[in-house]
């Protein structure tokens, strides 16, 4: 088999287009200066991009490449879904180290591949370069959705109630059992793959929107704490958190019971959950419980809007909880 020193930047962008469905004309895909899009008559376009960075984002050694490929997209997908969106196009940057292994490479492409044909997602373009670094993957996602029925952070009203979809913590305690040498093939492998291969919301997350049930929507990546904090800077309000209410999953409780104590700051503070964090009126609940029915996602209350500007968490017995961190930051 070439290795990628004989396939070049060429050959491997041809090896990508091979993979990829391309676009139909009059759109255009890779292969030209720049890619021509159509969205729907009367969409708005939606954009977001994720960086992911070896040794900052992922660790080589935590699973293979395949699931990489998945996340790459997954994380995007998930911005899009946060958004009440559909998914249309994405863009991939790679750099990639000299000498790296071309099947490595492949396994990640086979991965983005499975999960674009999962969201009928089509990659419309993208850069190749080298790096004197690690591996640097830059996934740009591009979605669409009549603007009156995009969901964003702003929007949230006093006595609201906050809604999750899924379970929390359980990527946040997979990383952790992955930091400390556990790897797929045994027992926690759910909990890993939560961590490895996280699902986007992407069906939900536009059923809410088309809805109109929901007043402002966010993905949890940075953990529940900061990013309903977005929420709340961004509306002008605050939040109650319940601990006790937040839904966790049976692996999650199993192998939480083991740990000297309850690790609450993996389910509030931990990131990479992916699910997503909603308001709504509790007149719309009967509503919301509806459409979890319909999806088969739980959905779940964990606590309210407030007028305090800031997030509180509040335990079992009812005294405040005190994270030492809230959430995820770079630098
Ligand atoms: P330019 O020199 O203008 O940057 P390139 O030679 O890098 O153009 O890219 C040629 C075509 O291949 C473009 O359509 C670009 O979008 C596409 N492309 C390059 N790298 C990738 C990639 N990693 N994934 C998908 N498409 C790519
Ligand atoms: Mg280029």
């Amino acid at each position: 088999m070439k290795g990628l020193a004989e396939l070049g930047e060429f050959g491997l962008i041809d090896q990508i287009r091979a993979r990829f469905p391309q676009p139909s004309a009059p759109e255009l895909g890779i292969g030209d200066d720049a890619a021509l899009l159509s969205p729907s008559a009367g969409s708005q376009v939606v954009v977001s991009t994720d960086l992911l960075a070896e040794g900052v984002h992922f660790d080589p050694g935590f699973g293979p490449a395949r699931l990489l490929g998945r996340k790459s997209l997954a994380v995007n997908l998930s911005d899009i879904a946060s958004m009440g969106a559909v998914p249309r196009w994405f863009f991939l940057s790679l750099a990639i180290p000299t000498g790296f292994p071309l099947e490595t490479i492949e396994g990640f492409l086979d991965g983005l591949a499975e999960q674009a044909a999962e969201h009928n997602c089509i990659l419309a373009g993208g850069d190749t370069c080298g790096s004197k670094g690690g591996l640097t993957v830059s996934v740009t996602i591009m979605g669409e959705q009549q603007p009156e029925l995009i969901l964003k952070r702003t929007g949230a009203q006093l006595d609201d109630e906050v809604w999750v979809s899924g379970t929390l913590g359980d990527s946040a305690l997979g990383l952790k059992l992955l930091l400390e040498g556990t790897r797929l093939g045994g027992e926690h492998d759910c909990l890993l793959l939560r961590h490895l291969d996280p699902t986007p919301r992407c069906n939900l997350g536009l059923k809410l929107a088309e809805s109109r049930l929901v007043s402002a929507m966010i993905d949890i990546s940075d953990g529940l704490l900061a990013d309903l904090g977005h929420i709340g800077e961004q509306s002008g309000c605050g939040a109650e958190i319940l601990l006790g209410q937040l839904p966790l999953s049976p692996a999650f409780q199993a192998c939480a019971v083991n740990q000297p104590v309850f690790p609450w700051h993996l389910v509030i503070s931990g990131g990479e959950d992916y699910e997503l964090c909603f308001t709504a009126p509790p007149c719309n609940h009967g509503a919301i419980q509806k459409i979890s029915k319909t999806t088969g996602i739980p959905l779940t209350v964990v606590g309210k809007v407030t007028s305090s500007r800031q997030v509180q968490a509040i335990l079992p017995d009812g005294t405040n909880f005190q994270p030492s961190a809230s959430g995820y930051t770079h630098f």
